[in-house]
């Protein structure tokens, strides 16, 4: 008779899961979800991501039981409550979807070798990413450092099918009662409350709905309306693939590429795999830049300007609206994260990675591997090859991708009389007309904390000094 555990982390679905479909041949089968501190850690995890985290493991939770199971949550650091849990139950195996950010891995590895002391096996599935990471090559057979050429490969290759859940899952063993288990609706730290419908809900359930209703027609105008700020023109599923609560693979199979929008869709799915892929291959990429000539730049260390980036007070409409998006909602728009990135680490000169760590701390979606390969893309250490000089211009792409105000006017509500000519560049209102719409720069609205054309050519310069 076999018995087996399936510990659940980042794949908080029933759906197309190698793992759970492997694990429920066994003859008796547990579930765990453990419940690390580290994602309780305020500074690390986003409120936003802490209810998504508890509604998600509830909807689990009603799931498995829907198939006969149950998921236990275990609080701990799963390096111990792992190997000690296999023990107690006498399984022999352990399933999980692989994870492959550096933290993971090394916390895996050594669950594997606590297990192995013990005669017991770690099992490590695909289900992460569409592609497993390691998997699409060049003709030299590496892994790509480059986008364009990953995505011809990728894409002509067969990702296989969605499975389909288990039709039900094999009885506990006898020991399970014995589990001292929390309910995730009792853990203090994951009962946060949001802003009224900021905040997505968490699990397979809400997530798949949310699926449906994308593909069942705003897909298709994807390609017109995703750099448009003021519509909701993307999909928002970024916290449900991030939390596994959906399969990408699932995803990218139920979509016809013959469509320009669902089409333009799978190659931003594309992304995601590559940068799972380029973390997987080249950790260190977690701690700095990927371009080893970039680790040891002369960032600033401005707490100030920081500050007011964090803070949505920069003068620059579209970059406040967008760190206040994210501080309210736990999400910010991609051209937006483009736009407030170019900001900082190059008007602004402060370090990517304080960037990094502040996304990381605010977003729902927060992922090590999207979010460090954005950042790096932006600070242009990266594997992109157009590097430091794009520099973007906050009052350009403003009255580029928020022609009408929509985005700034909801955001930044202080200059939502502004006519839409000065809307993006506040600073260029006359006193009369200050006074007449009532937003006094530097009183009501911040000036610039810089000055965009001074800033760009003191980035430049610090780039040709630096490298
Ligand atoms: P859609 O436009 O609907 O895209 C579909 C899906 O494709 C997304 O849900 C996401 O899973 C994936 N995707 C889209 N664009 C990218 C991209 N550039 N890189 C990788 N995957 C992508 N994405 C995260 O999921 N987590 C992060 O922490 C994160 N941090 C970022 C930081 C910066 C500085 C930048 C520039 C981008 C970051 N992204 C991150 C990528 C992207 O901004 C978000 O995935 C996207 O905005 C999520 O919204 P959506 O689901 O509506 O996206």
């Amino acid at each position: 008779m076999t018995t087996e555990l399936m510990w659940f982390r980042r794949d908080l679905r029933t759906h197309d899961l190698p793992a759970l479909v492997t694990a429920a041949d066994a003859d008796r089968l547990a579930c765990v979800f453990v419940l690390d501190p580290h994602l309780l850690d305020h500074e690390r995890v986003s409120p936003a991501r802490k209810r998504y985290l508890r509604q998600a493991l509830v909807d689990l939770d009603n799931r498995l039981g829907d198939l006969g199971g149950q998921l236990m949550v275990v609080l701990g650091d799963p390096r111990h409550v792992v190997p000690a849990l296999a023990k107690d139950l006498e399984v022999d195996a352990v399933h999980v979807t692989a994870d492959h950010t550096p933290f993971a891995v090394a916390r895996d590895d050594a669950v594997e070798k606590a297990l192995a002391d013990d005669g017991r096996t770690l099992e490590r599935h695909q289900g992460v990413s569409i592609a497993p990471p390691g998997s699409v090559r060049t003709g030299s057979d590496s892994v790509y450092k480059v986008f364009t050429p990953f995505h011809r490969t990728w894409t002509q290759r067969d990702h296989g099918e969605p499975l389909t859940p288990p039709a039900a899952l094999p009885r506990a063993p006898d020991g399970v009662g014995r589990i001292d288990t929390v309910a995730p609706t009792e853990v203090p730290q994951l009962d946060v409350r949001g802003p009224d419908e900021a905040w997505p809900d968490g699990g397979e359930g809400p997530a798949r709905e949310r699926l449906d209703d994308w593909l069942d027609g705003p897909v298709d105008d994807y390609d017109d309306r995703r750099d448009v700020l003021g519509v909701p023109g993307t999909s928002r599923l970024s916290p449900d693939l991030h939390m596994g609560c959906l399969s990408a693979r699932e995803a990218w199979t139920r979509l016809d590429r013959r469509n320009p929008g669902q089409d333009t869709y799978a190659t931003e799915l594309a992304w995601r795999d590559f940068y799972l892929h380029v973390m997987a291959e080249w950790p260190d990429t977690a701690r700095g830049a990927f371009r080893e000539e970039y680790r040891d730049l002369p960032w600033h260390d401005d707490d100030d300007a920081f500050e007011a980036w964090a803070e949505g007070q920069t003068g620059f409409p579209i970059v406040d609206a967008a760190m206040r998006q994210l501080s309210t909602m736990g999400w910010m728009h991609n051209r937006a994260r483009m736009i407030v990135a170019s900001f900082l680490c190059k008007d602004l000169l402060v370090d990517w990675r304080r960037g990094e760590a502040h996304f990381m701390a605010n977003l729902v979606d927060g992922d090590t591997c999207s979010n460090n390969g954005g950042w790096q893309w932006a600070a242009g250490t990266g594997t992109d090859a157009q590097q430091f000089i794009r520099i973007f211009n906050p009052t350009t792409q403003g009255t580029r991708f928020d022609p009408d105000g929509v985005y700034v006017r909801r955001w930044v509500p202080e200059l939502a009389d502004l006519p839409n000519n000065r809307l993006h560049e506040p600073w260029r209102l006359s006193e009369e007309d200050q006074e007449a719409l009532g937003v006094i720069i530097g009183e009501d609205y911040p000036a610039p904390i810089v000055d965009h054309a001074e800033a760009r050519q003191r980035a430049m310069d610090w780039w040709s000094q630096a490298t």
